[in-house]
């Protein structure tokens, strides 16, 4: 039977934690299964929030995580009165949002189990932000369970984590996303393999691949730059595809949301609303949601590029393999000839630094270098023999 802990692909070991834990928090009281600030950390795509999510469900399900009931359909979908899920748009997550929230769960659950905070991305919350939830987190006889999500434990204070008991994700093998996309998602075999194995297990990606034909064609037109990297001009050339192909994809993702924002927060200040003041209250909130919309799609649009960058580095690590003897071990097996060639004409070397510059240069993004600028001086550097 479908249970929540279906949608932790791969991760045997922190079900057996999770559903330990649930067993245990019937009890009402603290023990040593149970305890009330969490932490889970993975690589991108190993299902981090999806675990997190889970695991809320499960605390306030009747039935320990069905999957199916009204309390775990709308724990998921971010209506039950006891589950708040925290998804971040803009970069950091902000001291006053933190005491926002507190208040909010400053109340005992409604329904008399625990109230339970998912907090997708605590590695973003600001250093003040941090202390103020850790006084709520070491509150002694709370009722509020805290489920902090994060790459790695590095990237939450000190202070946070070691109140926290500590969920480690991995990245699900191929056959695993391969199976999920197949008997949860309806996808084709031959589908699902393809998306699985070029995604890396990264459950996401290899979804929007198996369902989206129109993120498929950019990845081949992005898999296809190295191959024409044969001068200064192409070099620039195709930086400004990768950017472009980058920013549309993510643009496209957010205008619909942004539209339907303002909409909503429009009608919200509609309803009833008389007089000039409520048309500037409504005129300011529009102007700081649309300040919030920006920032987001600033952050898409790096995030796109960024995934772009690590697929050109699948080429690469696929050409190592070739020249190193493992050809078996490709990733982007409708590439093989063009591997192949390439790990003919250039030395083995060349692509280990290859390698290196695409990292250097997503780490560049992610402390908020110019995509473009840096992206031609990344595909300059790749177009070197
Ligand atoms: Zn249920």
């Amino acid at each position: 039977m479908a249970t929540v802990y279906d949608n932790l692909v791969g991760q045997d070991h922190a079900s057996e934690i999770l559903r330990a834990a649930v067993a245990a928090s019937r009890t009402g009281v603290e023990t040593q299964e149970m305890t009330h600030a969490w932490l889970f950390t993975g690589p991108p795509g190993s299902g981090r929030s999806s675990a997190a999510v889970a695991f809320a469900q499960a605390l306030v399900c009747g039935y320990q995580g069905c999957g199916t009931c009204n309390e775990c359909q709308s724990a998921a979908n971010g209506s039950h009165p006891d589950v708040e899920i925290i998804r971040t748009e803009g970069l950091s997550i902000k001291v006053e949002e933190i005491r926002e929230l507190l208040t909010r769960v400053a109340w005992a659950p409604s329904m008399g189990g625990w109230r339970v905070v998912v907090m997708e991305d605590a590695d973003r919350l600001t250093e003040s932000a941090a202390n103020a939830m850790l006084k709520a987190i070491e509150e002694p006889g709370t009722r509020t369970v805290w489920l902090l999500c994060a790459p790695t434990l590095h990237d939450v204070l000190p202070t946070i984590r070691s109140r926290c008991r500590h969920i480690q994700l991995h990245t699900p093998s191929d056959e695993a996303v391969t199976q999920v996309l197949i008997n949860r998602d309806g996808v084709t075999p031959a589908m699902a393999r393809f998306a699985a194995r070029v995604s890396q297990g990264h459950i996401g990606r290899a979804k929007y691949l198996a369902f989206n034909e129109g993120a498929r064609s950019n990845r081949t037109t992005i898999m296809h730059l190295p191959l024409q990297l044969n001068s200064l001009a192409a070099a620039f050339k195709a930086a400004q595809t990768l950017v472009d192909l980058a920013t549309t994809a993510a643009n496209a993702a957010s205008e619909v949301r942004d539209e339907k924002e303002i909409a909503s927060l429009q009608e919200a200040y509609g309803k009833g609303a008389t007089g000039r003041g409520m048309a500037t209250g409504a005129a300011k909130a529009v102007k700081e949601l649309e300040k919030e919309q920006k920032s987001r799609a600033t952050r898409m649009v790096r995030d796109s590029i960024d995934g772009a960058l690590l697929d050109i580095a699948t080429f690469y690590r696929d050409v190592m393999m070739v020249q190193s003897g493992s050809s078996d071990a490709i990733i982007n097996t409708d590439m093989v000839d063009a591997i192949n060639a390439y790990a003919a004409k250039h030395p083995h070397h060349s692509t280990v630094s290859k390698i290196s510059a695409i990292m250097e240069a997503r780490t560049n993004l992610a402390h908020n270098a110019a995509p473009l600028l840096t992206c031609e001086a990344l595909m300059c550097r790749l177009a070197k023999a």
